[in-house]
């Protein structure tokens, strides 16, 4: 399959071209004729498969072959649930859309609104908006949505999991009923499927990634390790490549902050990017990290979400996530596009449920091997039903911990892959689920 074959717009085909993409990703093979057909799509597609030119490029070729005589309205709003994303989205589009004459502008929180209104008055074809700030502007009627027939929902799971669901439906209920719908998720859980219920037309569903998994190119180690120690283990692995590019994932804001201020205390080049940030600094911190500026980026997890960086070929967990979904979405930034990634975590004896979740959920193997000069006080608790190990008890055969016989180059660890566990354990915890609180981008 092409992109030629899709029947896209000639000058859509020269960007792609010009972007070295030379054949459809299986996200847009299958949602791309469904949109020129003009239905409602539900796609269930993570960040990484390719997604935003799944909904971009039919987007941009509608907008190019039939334009309505020039009116201010925007035809089109895809909401997203942050900036980042935002910013990101309108990237892809002006990417794609170089060749052609479509305008969009983003509207977002953290910035002023001054400037949003005079492009909104300037008049765009596209508005690409978080939720909160997009009501913000109707309220002050600095835009109008009545011209909209195209609205594009991206990252919808993650829209409802920060409590944007309100917003939607007033968003919603401000568009005209007749006009398509795009409603794109990683996973299609039921709140997904009612919103689609709610409001699309007969949707046309495309799923290319059963929900729930990561790129199988992407191999996934455990170092277990005392909290006490997880800065200098950090630094130790960090160490073994100090040029590489890394993304650092911290649970806390707090939390990123500190690591930061210790990584360069260490010397190295770091940022930490997270809401408590302006905006302005969190875009240099991405900026600066994409140019090779910095070369550790810590994020939490809300800020990480939908951030575009290639071909990462490491992502490390200094915290787990609360919830085993978001190690998917850490994971997502690594082992794209067939490129090989490396998912590190260093996990203390007290994230061990967290890691039992997170290994019930993946479908694939983790690689649990201490580190020499790091090994923990205490084991992780990997089966639930096992009595609570006290320090210096050896674990139950079977369940022992690889240790490397040598000093391990950290992020190549050569302990064994521990395989089947994840079923094996039943710890009654499935039933735990913290949702985040509502958050406004
Ligand atoms: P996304 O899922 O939209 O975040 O895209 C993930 C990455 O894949 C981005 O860096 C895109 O630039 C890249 N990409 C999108 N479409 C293609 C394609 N057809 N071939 C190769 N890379 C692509």
């Amino acid at each position: 399959m092409s992109f030629e074959s899709l029947g896209l717009a000639p000058a859509l085909l020269r960007a792609l071209a010009e972007q070295g993409y030379a054949n459809p990703t299986p996200i847009q093979a299958g949602a791309i004729p469904v949109v020129l057909e003009g239905h409602d799509l539900l796609a269930a597609a993570q960040t990484g498969t390719g997604k935003t030119a799944a909904f971009a490029l039919p987007l941009l070729h509608k907008l190019s072959s039939a334009r309505p005589a020039a009116t201010r309205r925007p035809h089109a709003l895809v909401l997203t649930p942050t900036r980042e994303l935002a910013a990101q989205v309108n990237d892809n589009l002006r990417d794609y859309g170089r060749h052609l004459r479509v305008s969009s502008t983003t509207i977002f929180g953290g910035v002023s609104m001054g400037p949003q209104m005079q492009a909104l008055r300037r008049g765009v074809d596209v508005v690409i908006a978080t939720p909160g700030r997009l009501i913000d502007h109707m309220q002050q009627r600095s835009v109008d949505l009545s011209g909209i027939d195209t609205l594009i929902l991206d990252e919808a799971d993650r829209m409802l999991d920060m409590g944007f669901l309100p917003a939607l439906k007033r968003i919603l209920a401000a568009l005209p009923r007749q006009r398509q719908t795009l409603l794109f998720s990683a996973t299609f859980a039921p709140p997904i499927k009612a919103l689609a219920m709610q409001f699309m037309h007969e949707p046309r569903e495309v799923s290319v990634t059963p929900p729930n998994t990561v790129a199988t190119t992407v191999s996934h180690h455990v170092h277990p390790v005392d909290a006490a120690r997880k800065r200098d283990l950090l630094l130790h692995v960090l160490a073994q490549d100090s040029r590489r590019q890394t993304l650092v994932f911290s649970r806390t804001k707090h939390g990123a902050d500190k690591l930061v201020r210790y990584l360069e205390a260490a010397g190295l080049r770091a940022a930490a990017i997270h809401g408590n940030k302006s905006q302005n600094a969190r875009t240099r911190a991405l900026s600066d990290f994409k140019t090779g500026r910095i070369t550790v980026l810590v994020a939490t997890d809300i800020a990480a979400r939908g951030i575009d960086i290639d071909q990462l070929p490491i992502v490390i967990n200094f915290d787990l996530p609360m919830v085993a979904e978001d190690y998917v979405h850490r994971i997502g930034r690594t082992g794209r596009a067939g490129a090989d990634g490396l998912a590190v975590s260093l996990v203390s004896h007290d994230e061990s449920g967290l890691l039992r979740d997170i290994r019930r959920l993946l479908k694939q193997e983790i690689a649990i091997t201490d580190v020499a000069g790091f090994e923990p006080s205490q084991p992780l608790r990997l089966d639930a039903g096992a009595p609570r190990p006290v320090q210096g008890q050896r674990q139950p055969q079977g369940q022992r911990q690889q240790r490397p016989s040598r000093p391990a180059p950290s992020h190549r660890p050569h302990g064994h892959a521990q395989q089947g566990s994840a079923e094996r354990a039943s710890d009654g915890n499935h039933k735990r689920r913290r949702r985040r609180p509502a958050a406004k981008a």
